[in-house]
Order: C-alpha cells, then sequence, then structure tokens
C-alpha cells in the first residue's frame, strides 16, 4: 500500500505530492489531466515570486518537480470511489483498487459555464471567470459580470476600481448577493446592475465586442459594447465521485478542517474541492503542503 495516496494532479495534488515524497515516504498521485485548471490559463502574474508565466508552462514545471522524487505518478486515471476499510481504498475508473494509509483529495472544480454562443469560442480573448486573475487586463474597458450573487457582485465591486465600466447581469428579479455587497456596488458612480437579463450571446470577431441579453419582463434582445465578460455563475467542485463517503458542504465541497482534514480519520483534501475560501493556485498549493504535513503526522501517530 502507499503511505500517501494523492488524488488529483493539479497545484493541489502537486504540492501534496511533493511535500509527503519529501518525507521518504511511499507516495502515488493518480490525474485525470495533470495540471488540472492551470491548463486552461493563459497568462498567469499573480504566483508570486514570477511575474508572468503560461499555463501549459506552470504545469509542466509541476510534473517535472513531481518527478524529481520517486513518486508513483498514474495519469490519465479517474477515480469514481473512496472507502474507508483498514486501510483506504480508492477504485479507478479502470477498475483497479488502490490502497493507502492516508489519502488526499485535490479533485479541483470547475467554473460553471453560460453556455451561449461566443463563450467558448472568446474563452482567454475577453470571456474571463476570475477577477483576481485577469482584472488588470480590463483596465480602463468596459465590461460585465454575468451573475449577481456574493461572487458576482464581488467581482463587480473588484472590476469597477480598475474597469472604465461595469455592467452585472443578473437572470431573475432580485440579486441573491449579501446587502452590503449590494450596497457598496450602488454606491459606486461606474455600475449598472440589470435584473432580469437572460445573457443570448457573447458577440466579437477575434475578441469579445459586445453581450447580447433578453429583457425577460419585455422579450427584447439588447446588446451592450464592452471588451469583457467575466461569468460569475458559480464554481462547481469535482467531488461527486465520492458519494457520502466524506462530508460535503451543500454546495459539494469537501469540509476540512485548519490541518487539511477531513471528517475520515486518514483522509485529507486540499485546494479548489474544498470548502476553504479563495479559489487560487498559490493558495492550493498552500493547502496541499498543509494536507501532506497534516497525513504524514496522521501516519506517525497511527503506525
Ligand atoms: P485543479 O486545478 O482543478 O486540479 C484538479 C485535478 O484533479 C486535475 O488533475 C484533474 O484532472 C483531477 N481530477 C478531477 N477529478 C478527478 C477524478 N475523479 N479522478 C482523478 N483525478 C481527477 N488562479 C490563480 O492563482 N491565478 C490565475 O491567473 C488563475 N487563472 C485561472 C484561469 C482560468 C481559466 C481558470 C479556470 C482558473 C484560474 N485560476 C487561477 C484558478 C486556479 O487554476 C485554481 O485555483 C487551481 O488550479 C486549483 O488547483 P487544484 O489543484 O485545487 O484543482
Amino acid at each position: 500500500p502507499y503511505d500517501v495516496l494523492v488524488v488529483g494532479g493539479g497545484p493541489a495534488g502537486a504540492s501534496a505530492a511533493i511535500y509527503a515524497a519529501r518525507k521518504g515516504i511511499r507516495t502515488g498521485i493518480v490525474a485525470d489531466r495533470f495540471g488540472g485548471q492551470v491548463n486552461d490559463t493563459m497568462g498567469i502574474e499573480n504566483f508570486i515570486s514570477v511575474k508572468y508565466t503560461e499555463g501549459p508552462k506552470l504545469a509542466a514545471s509541476l510534473e517535472e518537480h513531481a518527478k524529481e522524487y520517486g513518486i508513483d505518478i498514474m495519469k490519465a486515471q479517474r477515480a469514481k470511489r473512496l472507502e474507508k476499510k483498514d486501510l483506504i481504498e480508492v477504485e479507478l475508473e479502470n477498475g483497479a483498487v488502490l490502497k493507502s494509509k492516508t489519502v488526499i483529495i485535490s479533485t479541483g472544480a470547475r467554473w460553471r459555464n453560460l453556455g451561449v454562443p461566443g463563450e467558448a469560442e472568446f474563452k482567454n480573448k475577453g470571456v474571463a471567470y476570475c477577477p483576481h486573475c485577469d482584472g488588470p487586463l480590463f483596465a480602463g474597458k468596459r465590461v460585465a459580470v454575468v451573475g449577481g450573487g456574493n461572487s458576482g457582485i464581488e467581482a463587480a465591486i473588484d472590476l469597477a476600481g480598475i474597469a472604465d465600466h461595469v455592467t452585472v447581469l443578473e437572470f431573475m428579479p432580485e440579486l441573491k448577493a449579501d446587502q452590503v455587497l449590494q450596497d457598496r456596488l450602488n454606491s459606486l458612480p461606474n455600475t449598472t446592475v440589470l435584473k432580469n437579463a437572460q445573457v443570448k450571446e457573447v458577440t466579437g470577431t477575434s475578441k469579445v465586442d459586445g453581450i447580447s441579453y433578453i429583457e425577460r419582463e419585455s422579450g427584447e434582445t439588447k446588446h451592450i459594447e464592452l471588451e469583457g465578460v467575466f461569468v460569475q455563475i458559480g464554481l462547481v467542485p469535482n467531488t461527486d465521485w465520492l458519494g457520502d463517503a466524506v462530508e460535503r458542504t451543500r454546495m459539494g465541497e469537501i469540509v476540512v478542517d485548519n490541518h487539511s482534514a477531513t471528517n475520515i480519520p486518514g483522509v485529507f483534501a486540499a485546494g479548489d474541492c474544498t470548502n476553504t475560501p479563495y479559489k487560487q493556485i498559490i493558495i492550493s498549493m498552500g493547502s496541499g503542503a498543509t494536507a501532506a504535513l497534516g497525513a504524514f503526522d496522521y501516519m506517525i501517530r497511527n503506525q
């Protein structure tokens, strides 16, 4: 059996595996797509100490670093079940069952897509999902934020300090965000909120030049000229495969304590799949390190 088995090979998983392997313990990592969401990222400017890098380059460095240690790397494999017996078992979709003394779940998350024409086409060409990451690219430009929940309104407030103008589009008749956030947004001079607005299309040629939406009350289609669209309609954790094996929130995020431990002894979790706030590369890597040290601590106390 492994001492530490990491499920997921994004920044959290890579960091967890490297931290574990550096303790000289038997470490494995199973990843559907090594590098995770980082593969889909163009410019990265907030990975501290690296002024600028690109997703595929960082993803390759994660793997290269992991290969420095004797980590058993299993790529293009998906886990489908976790069960705590004497050891912890992780079953893969190919039928193999891996056994380990401790498991670190780092299966990440994905942004919920709008699913309208233009969204996929203009990803990284004006369509963005992360205001902390891509906000500065829209300095002095006009942007829309789709989604009026807490993350949408936080994004709009954040972007209003950078962009020329921010339009929020919410499908429902009311915003769902906390009132304090709505009040803050309404106090800003360069923001507009459109409720009952159903996004129809992101328009553009080589990059985004606008957004079309249906005014649900009148049924009329309208168009706004702008340079950026931030989609903020939710981040979905990749945790369905766990079923009831570990405690998750209503949103599906794995509940962890400050040692990255879940409710199941020996099972830890890190990164975007957990209920820790702020989903970022540097934060995922930090939590991966915490989970590995937590798992090591657990092991030396439970041998
Ligand atoms: P992920 O990166 O989601 O990795 C999850 C891993 O688990 C992958 O290897 C995946 O294949 C694997 N996996 C999933 N399910 C299974 C399964 N059942 N079995 C086996 N493996 C599985 N953050 C920044 O800090 N700066 C940025 O500039 C930035 N830009 C971004 C741009 C985009 C377009 C996106 C989508 C995200 C961006 N982020 C950015 C966020 C950042 O990428 C994430 O916070 C980070 O990748 C989370 O790392 P993670 O390891 O927790 O999860």
